[in-house]
Protein backbone atom coordinates (compact mmCIF):
# COMPACT_ATOMS: atom_id res chain seq x y z
CA UNK A 1 0.00 0.00 0.00
CA UNK A 2 0.95 3.57 -0.91
CA UNK A 3 -0.18 6.66 0.71
CA UNK A 4 -1.11 8.75 -2.39
CA UNK A 5 -2.34 12.04 -3.24
CA UNK A 6 -1.07 13.92 0.25
CA UNK A 7 2.66 13.79 -0.61
CA UNK A 8 4.94 15.58 -2.48
CA UNK A 9 6.79 12.94 -4.84
CA UNK A 10 10.93 13.51 -4.55
CA UNK A 11 11.05 15.20 -7.12
CA UNK A 12 8.74 18.19 -6.38
CA UNK A 13 10.75 18.04 -3.01
CA UNK A 14 14.16 18.08 -4.23
CA UNK A 15 12.64 21.57 -6.61
CA UNK A 16 10.80 23.14 -3.30
CA UNK A 17 14.24 22.55 -1.80
CA UNK A 18 16.52 24.19 -4.24
CA UNK A 19 13.90 27.27 -4.20
CA UNK A 20 14.79 27.16 -0.40
CA UNK A 21 18.42 27.13 -0.78
CA UNK A 22 18.24 29.92 -3.43
CA UNK A 23 16.27 31.96 -0.92
CA UNK A 24 13.33 32.15 -3.52
CA UNK A 25 10.06 31.95 -2.39
CA UNK A 26 8.65 28.27 -2.46
CA UNK A 27 5.70 27.81 -4.82
CA UNK A 28 3.54 24.18 -4.80
CA UNK A 29 4.96 22.19 -7.93
CA UNK A 30 1.51 21.91 -7.87
CA UNK A 31 -0.37 24.59 -8.24
CA UNK A 32 1.82 27.32 -8.53
CA UNK A 33 1.33 29.09 -5.64
CA UNK A 34 3.65 30.45 -3.29
CA UNK A 35 3.53 28.18 0.07
CA UNK A 36 3.54 29.40 3.81
CA UNK A 37 6.72 28.98 4.87
CA UNK A 38 6.63 28.21 9.07
CA UNK A 39 9.91 28.12 10.59
CA UNK A 40 10.33 25.57 13.41
CA UNK A 41 12.78 26.61 16.25
CA UNK A 42 14.31 23.45 17.45
CA UNK A 43 13.68 24.00 20.82
CA UNK A 44 16.83 25.37 22.93
CA UNK A 45 19.39 27.51 20.66
CA UNK A 46 22.42 26.85 23.18
CA UNK A 47 23.63 23.80 21.42
CA UNK A 48 26.10 25.68 19.17
CA UNK A 49 24.78 25.91 16.10
CA UNK A 50 20.74 27.19 15.17
CA UNK A 51 19.56 23.82 13.39
CA UNK A 52 16.24 25.08 12.17
CA UNK A 53 13.14 23.50 10.09
CA UNK A 54 11.33 25.09 7.81
CA UNK A 55 7.31 23.35 7.37
CA UNK A 56 6.36 24.70 3.99
CA UNK A 57 2.86 24.18 3.52
CA UNK A 58 0.81 24.77 0.14
CA UNK A 59 -2.88 26.64 1.23
CA UNK A 60 -4.27 24.96 -1.78
CA UNK A 61 -3.76 21.47 -1.81
CA UNK A 62 -3.04 21.53 1.52
CA UNK A 63 0.33 19.33 1.19
CA UNK A 64 3.15 19.87 3.13
CA UNK A 65 6.76 19.17 3.36
CA UNK A 66 9.71 19.37 5.93
CA UNK A 67 13.24 20.73 5.35
CA UNK A 68 15.99 21.00 7.38
CA UNK A 69 17.59 24.16 6.66
CA UNK A 70 21.54 25.28 7.74
CA UNK A 71 21.49 28.64 9.07
CA UNK A 72 24.46 30.90 9.16
CA UNK A 73 26.73 29.07 6.61
CA UNK A 74 30.20 29.11 8.33
CA UNK A 75 33.18 28.03 6.36
ZN1 LIG B 1 -0.34 22.83 -3.85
Amino acid sequence: MTIEGAQYTAIELDGIRRQLTEHAKPECPRCQVAMTRRPIGGGSFGLGYARQRDWLICGKCKRSALFDVQRGTRN
